[in-house]
């Protein structure tokens, strides 16, 4: 039967805006879990959180040297510090200096973290027919996501209507050798639909400097990992959009990433509308085709960029989009409660919830 405990790492349980109640029950839980996780042979899985890009991050490492592990985990979580203040997309950084250089027109050298995400923004931008435009930095402030307290209402329609008619966008940013520009007056970066899965490559990168070859690297839900937990594969949950609990669980291959976007994760209700963080671009509204979208790849950028912008697609054109950015595995909640998978996700997942109305396949293309 079904429990909770055999998940690593379980979506539901660590989610973005946590008050400090509900982090400090996590975490007591987190640490429970930790602890019940047994010693293998002679390698044992050592487990530690922090808290990092506004959720629990915990990396698991199945190793035996322990003083190596320790010391690889440190290093990841300094540098997952370090990375998320450069990226953040409102506070003091890089980011807001490369944003501010950005209002100048003129050519500037980016430090090289900001570049590379730059560089992939670009890519997933047309990867992703736009769905994917980390240039609206300065509708997701107008939509008030730009601050940790959320606002009561949202924008005045007019605003974002100005807005759109002159929507910025990844092309607008022009990059020659290690020298940027936009000439664009409305062009602000916020590279939060992608940071993490960056930042988690990264950090397995990391990791793997360090000899380590099995591990776990899971921020709120959001992960990838390597190897294997030494008795079994490393096992993950995907929280289930509408209600406690689990959805469905996936069995990690080698090099797996694991990425959610939902429409729950950080939004505010204003006349029994629900206004979240991830902006359709073509209506400058929330997105509201879909509830939730799940995608399984070894590349942690790209999972995290496409699960946004498949969520804005919804289930009438998440296939295409999908087939662009080179996604095979994708699961998708829409607003009825059906999961829409490809075959190829099917095979990977189990549906951990009986009550699961319909499922619709869709066949590889
Ligand atoms: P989470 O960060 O909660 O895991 P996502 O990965 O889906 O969720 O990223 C959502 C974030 O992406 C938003 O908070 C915002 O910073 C940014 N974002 C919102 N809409 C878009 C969009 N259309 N394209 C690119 N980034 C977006
Ligand atoms: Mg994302």
């Amino acid at each position: 039967m079904y429990s909770q405990r055999v998940l690593e790492a379980y979506g539901g349980l660590l989610t973005y805006g946590l008050d400090m109640t509900q982090y400090m029950l996590r975490l007591a839980y987190l640490v429970v879990a930790a602890l019940a996780i047994s010693a293998c042979q002679n390698e044992q899985v050592i487990s530690r959180q922090s808290f990092v890009f506004g959720t629990i991050v915990e990396v698991k490492i199945r190793a035996a040297d322990r003083v190596v592990a320790n010391t690889a985990i440190d290093q990841l979580f300094a540098r997952f510090d370090t990375l998320h203040s450069a990226w953040h997309a409102w506070k003091p950084g890089d980011m807001a200096d490369v944003n501010a250089q950005f209002a100048t027109d003129s050519w500037f050298s980016p430090p090289s973290s900001v570049l590379s995400l730059l560089k992939m923004s670009k890519q997933l931008f047309t990867t992703s027919s736009g769905l994917f435009n980390p240039a609206i930095g300065e509708l997701i402030a107008l939509w008030g996501f730009h601050a940790d307290e959320l606002p009561d209402s949202p924008p005045e329609h007019a605003e974002i209507v100005t807005f759109i008619e002159q929507l910025p966008n990844m092309d607008d940013v022009e990059i020659e050798g290690g020298r940027v520009r936009s000439q664009h007056s409305h062009l602000s970066i916020d590279a939060g639909g992608l940071a993490k899965g960056y930042a988690v490559d990264l950090g397995i990168k990391l990791l793997q400097k360090h000899g380590i070859e099995n591990a776990l690297v899971n921020a709120g839900g959001d992960l990838c990992g390597i190897g294997d937990r030494g008795d079994r594969k490393w096992r993950v949950g995907i929280r289930h959009p509408d209600k406690p609990g689990v959805l469905a669980s996936i069995n990690l291959q080698d090099g797996d990433c694991v990425f959610t976007s939902g429409d729950y994760e950080r939004g505010y209700d204003y006349q029994g509308r629900h206004y979240h963080h991830i902006i359709d671009p073509r209506s400058g509204y929330p997105a509201d085709k879909a509830v939730s979208v799940t995608v399984l790849h070894p590349d942690g950028a790209l999972a995290d960029a496409a699960s946004t912008a498949l969520l804005i697609a919804g289930p009438n054109d998440w296939q295409d989009v999908a087939r662009n950015m080179g996604i095979e595995n994708v699961l998708m909640v829409d607003h009825r409660g059906r999961l829409h998978m490809t075959a190829p996700m099917q095979a990977r997942i189990r549906i951990e919830d009986d009550q699961t109305r319909e499922i619709i396949v869709t066949p590889s293309s």
